[in-house]
């Protein structure tokens, strides 16, 4: 039997156990996927204090084993990464010690991994610790990393005086290792030290090795560009599927969507809407920062509320954006419909209902929100960039293709424009139908995106250590 493929997946949080973003998600799919190909994948993230697991560790799936570092000091705190007032000021040590144990517990565990998996900053040391303290170490003589990059604009900053708190020694405090303007760059040793760097579109792979979303690593992004792919993540459709969906009270397929619309009656009643179901629904669901496009959005909210539809929003963040929405719900009760909270159900009930889903980012590095919204019906409005460039294509009305309505300027007149495109081809029933049944057909499945991985581990297993730091 050929030998099978020994993959350490590396993260600081995974869905199940811990979340605070999309990366819990990747880290809880990806790697199931990945066994479902065969593939011998060991999960290790922290023991935080909400994990109630016996000893340490547990499952994904029925097969993937998943490894807890437990150290309670740094790890049994109420958040992952900071409280509401700012990350905790030791971040550097807790992260430093997890990419430490990640090569005990390899170790203890008998397995010697062909790649070790990292994503993220909180990971990014597991490179520079493979190169450094380890690098004499049999157990680790043929494995390589990767580093997956799901959002450059969170690096794992610190201040000079922290640098001996990695173990690392002063050399690598340089403009070739770890230095960044004078501070210390975790992911930035990450990206140097690693042999292959991903991301998680193929759009936004390209746009970091451009000033306005490299956050100053554009350079060192394009040095490395022959080593760096872009990889869109997946979703799972048997967890966001209207056909099996827990939550929404009428199931539905394309051949049974009249189903939806009683879905937005029933959202509409329980909101305060009016009911109608012939009503323009639009929908949001994001965290309220800048990131999502919440600043284009906010000068022409009142002008969309003008119109002839209606809004609901979920979402929670930033203090200001609260602060406007509130005045929102004062103004127009009937029309809108504002929930400034975290709710996981009523996202679902959101997405079965709403006719249109807005996500006008700034950047989105890959982007869940459109792709669900695609599987329930509910056409996207985006910005063109990052992984919505790369899974909502333009309504084109003369060939009668597309899924969605992009837009490129980042302003709100080109946000109003492209949601106006959509109001009218919602008043045209046919072609809207169309459109609806080829966003419900669409594929970003995790096979798919766990084929291209596997292609990679391959690919970095076949070239030789000069050939992938040319
Ligand atoms: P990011 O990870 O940058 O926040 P993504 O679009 O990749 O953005 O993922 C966000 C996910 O979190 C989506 O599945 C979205 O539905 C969900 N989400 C965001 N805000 C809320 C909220 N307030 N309540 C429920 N779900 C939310």
């Amino acid at each position: 039997m050929a030998k099978r493929l020994k993959v350490l997946y590396v993260s600081s949080e995974v869905e199940p156990f811990a979340k605070t973003g999309g990366l819990a998600d990747v880290a809880g799919s990806l790697p199931v996927a990945l066994e479902k190909l065969g593939v011998d994948v060991r999960v290790v993230m922290p023991h935080y204090k909400n994990i109630k697991v016996n000893g340490n560790r547990g499952f994904l799936g029925k097969n993937v084993i998943v490894y807890f570092v437990n150290h309670p000091e740094y790890f049994h705190r109420d958040y992952l990464y900071g409280t509401p007032e700012g990350d905790y000021p030791d971040n550097l040590e807790r992260f430093a010690y997890f990419s430490k144990e990640i090569f005990n517990i390899a170790k203890e565990n008998n397995f010697s991994p062909d790649i070790i998996h990292c994503n993220d900053w909180q990971t990014a040391l597991v490179p520079v610790y493979l190169k450094t303290i380890f690098n004499e170490d049999p157990f680790f003589k043929n494995t390589k990393t990767i580093l997956t990059i799901h959002n450059l604009a969170y690096q794992g900053i610190f201040p000079k005086e922290h640098f001996p708190l990695l173990g690392l020694d002063w050399s690598l405090f340089n403009i070739d290792g770890l230095e960044f303007y004078g501070k210390v760059n975790i992911m930035k040793g990450g990206i140097v030290f690693s042999d292959f760097i991903t991301t998680v579109s193929p759009t936004y792979s390209k746009e970091i090795q451009t000033k306005e979303f490299g956050y100053g690593l554009e350079g060192l992004l394009t040095k490395r560009k022959e080593n760096l792919w872009g990889i869109l993540n997946g979703i799972d459709y048997e967890v966001w599927n209207p056909l099996k969906d827990p939550v929404i009270p009428f199931k539905y397929s394309f051949n049974t969507l009249q189903n939806k619309y009683v879905n937005k009656e029933y959202l509409q009643l329980e909101t305060g809407l009016e009911i109608n179901k012939d009503k323009p629904l639009l929908g949001i669901i994001t965290r309220l920062a800048d990131q999502k496009g919440l600043d284009i959005l906010a000068p022409i909210i009142e002008t969309l509320c003008k119109m002839d539809l209606q809004f609901i929003l979920l979402g929670t963040g930033d203090k200001v954006y609260h602060e406007l929405f509130e005045k929102i719900k004062v103004k127009y009760p009937r029309k809108t419909s504002i929930n400034l909270k975290f709710d996981a159900e009523l996202a679902r009930k959101i997405y079965a209902s709403a006719d249109i889903f807005l996500m006008p980012s700034r950047f989105e590095p890959c982007g869940l929100g459109q792709m669900i919204s695609l599987k329930y019906g509910t056409i996207p409005v985006v910005r063109k960039t990052g992984g919505l460039a790369d899974t909502v294509i333009d309504y084109e009305p003369r060939s009668d293709t597309g899924n969605g309505f992009t837009f490129t300027a980042y302003e709100s007149l080109s946000l109003l424009e492209a949601i106006k495109r959509a109001l009218s081809v919602y008043r045209d029933k046919k072609s809207w139908m169309r459109l609806i049944k080829r966003a419900m057909e669409a594929d970003f499945s995790w096979k798919v995106s766990a084929e291209k991985y596997l292609r990679l581990y391959y690919q970095v297993l076949a070239t030789s250590d000069s050939l992938l730091h040319l």
